[in-house]
């Protein structure tokens, strides 16, 4: 006789051996439920996109493939169509809203009757889900390869010489560039970027135009301007941030910092470097005095070792360095030490969690990948050529 006819005959007599099946049944099936219900599809969604963050990691040209150059700009082009047509921030929204949310699913068991194991689950349940999307939106560009590989820029080596003449010819770009921007307006300017984008897509490896640009003030723009904040991108909307208290000599070097992080570029260092690519290739003289103000300064932190520092300094316009003083003072003005530094700290873990070994120090890597680009004249021929066409 089968064991599952003998224990149905034996249960149909025993109903203490009926309860204890009935009981296995039921724990088999919570089991089940538990582990492949719709309610645990977050977690499961969470696990794979891990997965896929460990295998991407170990396969970046697998990334630029499969996910940068193919699946990326279909969700930038949806989610900048989504949230085009509202002038304040989605993804500020968001925050606020997935903000009090988690809160809330801490304090309510507390005074309600909601239980304490059903809130919890809640709290995986959403988290799981925040960090799915963050990646499926955006994130998976971390793991994409290096700017050297993607845009066939050779590496240059470490070689103080040649630092002093890319920075003396960064200089005299600076002096040559200068003008006011104050007469320009900011609709103007983004146009402005957007053109030059437009016009160096092929060097830069961009699928041109991937969705809509539309920048968003920061909505708590003065809070963040006590953190140096300057912008931000939202990945979730595919929106792109900029602090509202900026100086206009800043603007386009920081909108074309934030849209590079729309096209698909995470980290800080390469975001800078196609501002500046962007920018200091432009018609626009207010371009490029723009972001050449904004490197310069890379270039001055980086090169404080060196013996003929203050012959560099030297070199600077007087009109320049006014205005380098005048940026640094708007934003001393602004800052909060505590929150600066508290807002640095929690920049620096984001980044290095995210495979960013330098941190906030990723932000100098521009004064690297200039370098490497102003030493190799292949690539600027082809800069040239590409924006011919
Ligand atoms: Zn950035």
């Amino acid at each position: 006789m089968k064991n599952r006819q003998k224990n149905r005959l034996l249960s149909a007599k025993n109903p203490d051996l009926r309860l204890r099946n009935f009981l296995k049944v039921m724990a088999k099936n919570t089991f089940r439920t538990t582990l492949f219900g719709r309610a645990a599809l977050p977690v499961w969604l969470a696990l794979i996109t891990f997965g896929l963050t460990e295998l991407f990691s170990s396969y970046p040209q697998l990334t630029e493939t499969v996910y940068s150059q193919t699946l990326y700009p279909l969700f930038a082009s949806v989610l900048s169509f989504i949230s085009k047509w509202v002038s304040f921030s989605l993804d500020d929204v968001f925050y606020a809203l997935l903000t009090v949310f988690l809160i809330s699913l801490l304090i309510l068991p507390l005074f309600t009757k909601l239980k304490w194991g059903k809130s919890l689950f809640l709290f995986l349940q959403t988290a799981a889900i925040c960090y799915a999307l963050f990646y499926w939106f955006w994130g998976f560009n971390y793991y994409r390869s290096g700017i050297n590989e993607r845009l066939s820029i050779a590496k240059s080596k470490p070689d103080t010489l040649q630092l002093v003449r890319v920075f003396e010819k960064l200089i005299a770009e600076t002096n040559a560039s200068y003008c006011s921007l104050d007469s320009i307006s900011k609709p103007e300017m983004v146009g402005m970027v957007e053109s030059s984008y437009k016009q160096h897509a092929s060097f830069l490896k961009i699928n041109y135009p991937q969705g809509t640009r539309v920048p968003k003030p920061i909505t708590l723009s003065s809070f963040f301007a006590k953190a140096s904040i300057a912008g931000y991108y939202g990945p979730f909307f595919g929106e792109a941030h900029v602090n509202d208290s900026l100086l206009m000599m800043e603007y386009p070097a920081v909108l074309a910092h934030e849209f590079a992080h729309q096209f698909g570029v995470t980290s800080e260092a390469e975001a800078n470097f196609y501002s500046w690519l962007v920018c200091s290739h432009s018609n626009s003289k207010h371009l490029r005095y723009s972001s050449n103000l904004g490197t310069i300064n890379y270039f001055l932190s980086q090169s404080r070792h060196l013996h003929n520092f203050a012959d560099l300094v030297h070199q600077i316009d007087k009109p320049v360095i006014d205005d380098i003083r005048k940026v640094q003072k708007h934003w001393a003005d602004m800052r909060n030490e505590q929150i600066d530094k508290a807002a640095g700290k929690v920049n620096d873990v984001y980044l290095k969690t995210h495979k960013i070994e330098k941190g906030i120090e990723d932000y100098f890597g521009v004064v690297q990948f200039v370098m490497d680009f102003e030493t190799d004249s292949v690539a600027q021929k082809r800069v040239f050529s590409s924006s011919l066409q």
